[in-house]
């Protein structure tokens, strides 16, 4: 199946006794073996089957292989949430001593994850700035062992050159783990251009309806059977109900994300005219630093645009408190369109100093556009805009 929208929809289990059209839900903790022999060949490995829900269930298997057909990839392990699948990639595959370089600009928990919980386990790890290419290099060490990003990052949408820096962690042997949430196979799939493992948060553009949470890793085979070894005894697996409620939700992905990037893209384009804004970020607007490389890396900008009010945290503040159809809440990916105030909550756990590093400003304001009409979300974001000022 040679066309995205062809492998998500026509990506899926196969059919019961029943003849079913749609994959039915298969809400069952275990599965019964047909002979103490079967059992025993399951549990050995030696035949493939479902055994119990932790492990694997046919609803996760389908959305694991939707999965890594839209990204590329050879297989993967389907996670009750994104975080827990970017905790398992990195539980799974880094030891004591083993050092980790990741793109400053990350999303608020991982930012958790790597400053204080990984350090428990002797897992170190060191920030570069996604626009310095020459950092990256500089910064490596004997004892790094993968490199992590996000590109577009979260909320400062700064991308990372994925063909760049998948040539130099081939060069050097390191594991490159991407987070795809932001950009969705639909955009850009990081494992055409090298990155052995590719993480989403299910719970943002993948579901795209505000749901169920979930997270899922694809990549390459050797290094998914050591994540699917940790996850089948650690235990983070993804519920068969969310599974088979996302494995619809890709079936529209590519129509959906049409809607939120052409949105975007004109909500942009109009921030960039109004007054008592500052300044406004969009991957596909010329003005953006990196709009070369986002033209050449991704198929269109994302659904997300930020932009920084005048008068900072105070107007920011009055700003949310105006909007009328926007829905203030931290969530991002959703039908509806989102409007949060990043300082204060998402990466509210950071330092004023490690904010200003990932140009958070107290004034800044990250809209995730929907898939309302463009006029209504406009007129309420002008609306707040003159109602704040
Ligand atoms: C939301 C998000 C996550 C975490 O996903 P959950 O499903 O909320 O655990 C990770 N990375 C990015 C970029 C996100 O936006």
């Amino acid at each position: 199946m040679e066309h995205f929208e062809t492998r998500a929809v026509r990506t899926q289990a196969g059919r019961s006794g029943h003849r079913e059209h749609s994959v039915p839900l298969y809400l069952t903790s275990s599965f019964v073996f047909d002979s103490a022999e079967q059992g025993r060949a399951l549990f050995a490995d030696e035949v493939e089957g479902n055994i119990y829900s932790r492990f694997s269930n046919p609803n996760t298997s389908e959305f694991i292989d939707k999965m890594a057909a839209l990204e590329r990839c050879e297989d993967g392990f389907a996670f009750a949430t994104g975080m827990a699948s970017i905790f398992t990639g990195f539980g799974a595959l880094l030891k004591s001593g083993d050092h980790v370089l990741a793109s400053r600009s990350l999303f608020g928990s991982s930012h958790q994850l790597l400053t204080k919980v990984l350090p428990k386990w002797g897992i170190t790890h060191t920030y570069v700035d996604a626009a310095a290419p020459e950092r990256w290099e500089e910064a490596l060490r004997p004892e790094t062992r993968m490199v992590f990003i996000e590109t577009p990052s979260n909320p400062g949408l700064e991308l990372i050159d994925l063909a760049w820096l998948g040539a130099l962690t081939k060069k050097r042997g390191l594991i490159l783990a991407v987070d795809n949430c932001f950009a969705t196979p639909y955009l850009q799939t990081p494992a055409e251009h090298g990155a052995d493992l590719v993480m989403h948060s299910a719970t943002k553009f993948i579901d795209g309806q505000g749901r169920v949470l979930g997270g899922v890793i694809v990549g390459r085979k050797e290094l998914i059977n050591e994540i699917r070894f940790f996850a089948r005894h650690t235990g983070p697996a993804m519920s068969p109900f969310n599974a088979w409620v996302l494995s619809k939700s890709l079936e529209t992905l590519a129509v959906r994300m049409d809607r939120h990037c052409s949105n975007a893209l004109a909500l942009a384009q109009a921030l960039e005219k109004e007054p008592g804004i500052d300044s406004v970020k969009y991957p596909f607007l010329p003005s953006h630093p990196q709009y070369a490389l986002a033209k050449r890396q991704m198929r269109q900008g994302g659904g997300v645009v930020t932009f920084t009010v005048s008068g900072g945290y105070e107007r920011a503040k009055r700003f949310i408190d105006a909007v009328t159809m926007l829905s203030s809440t931290a969530n991002l990916g959703d039908a509806r369109s989102t409007v949060t105030h990043p300082a204060s909550t998402t990466h509210s756990k950071l330092t004023d100093e490690e904010r200003a590093r990932v140009a958070i400003t107290p004034g800044l304001i990250r809209v995730s556009a929907g898939l309302e009409h463009i006029d209504d979300i406009l007129a309420d974001i002008r609306q707040a805009l003159r109602r704040s000022s």
